[in-house]
């Protein structure tokens, strides 16, 4: 197929076109729930916290799979511009669980720097839980800067900028069921 076959979309002022179908993400989703079923089948009702709005659709797929009894709830990072050097800060809004002495599996939609990850798991340190790692359903090795191990991600991608499957361009493109990159034209 060559690219001008490939399905397109406009959003806002940008053109895209289909980079991995929805079958494709499918396929790598079953992958990352196996892992993920294998590691906690014995463990403690784990908590699966939703960072939205991208991960709502990851975690829909991700839940049909999973095969043990398993709690879920969602959380949101609030930016704002903060009054300290680094610009941007971001707060944790919608935590109603408690987490103290609970395993809990961070839901991502797409891992870029991990400047918002680490962000998370600092914020979600101080509730005590026994343990923390996260899925993801993207993951930008070649931008991660972290110390944290991404433990399971379902899919790693270079760094180009992607929509669809929850995740927006300027708010369009997260009810997508492909992933599309922007057609440099
Ligand atoms: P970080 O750099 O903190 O790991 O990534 C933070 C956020 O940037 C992600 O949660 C996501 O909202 C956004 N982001 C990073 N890469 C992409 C991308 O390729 N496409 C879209 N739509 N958002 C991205
Ligand atoms: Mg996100």
């Amino acid at each position: 197929m060559n690219s001008s076959d490939k399905k397109r979309v406009k959003l806002h002022d940008r053109t895209f076109e289909v980079m991995i179908p929805g079958s494709e993400i499918d396929k790598a989703i079953s992958a990352v729930a196996e892992r993920i079923n294998r590691d906690y089948r014995d463990q403690e009702t784990p908590l699966f916290l939703g960072v939205l709005n991208g991960s709502f659709m990851f975690m829909s797929e991700l839940m049909k799979k999973i095969d043990f009894n398993c709690e879920l709830s969602f959380v949101k990072l609030a930016s704002y511009s903060g009054t300290n050097s680094t610009g941007e800060v971001q707060e944790l809004i919608g935590l109603k669980n408690n987490i103290e002495g609970r395993n809990v599996i961070i839901v991502e939609d797409i891992v870029d720097t991990g400047e918002s990850i680490e962000h998370l798991i600092r914020s979600l340190v101080g509730h005590r839980p026994k343990s923390i790692e996260v899925v993801t359903l993207f993951f930008k090795p070649g931008s991660y800067s972290k110390e944290f191990p991404i433990k399971y991600s379902a899919m790693s991608i270079g760094n180009e900028f992607i929509v669809g499957f929850g995740l927006d361009y300027d708010q369009l493109g997260r009810n997508l069921k492909d992933i599309y990159v922007v057609v440099d034209d």
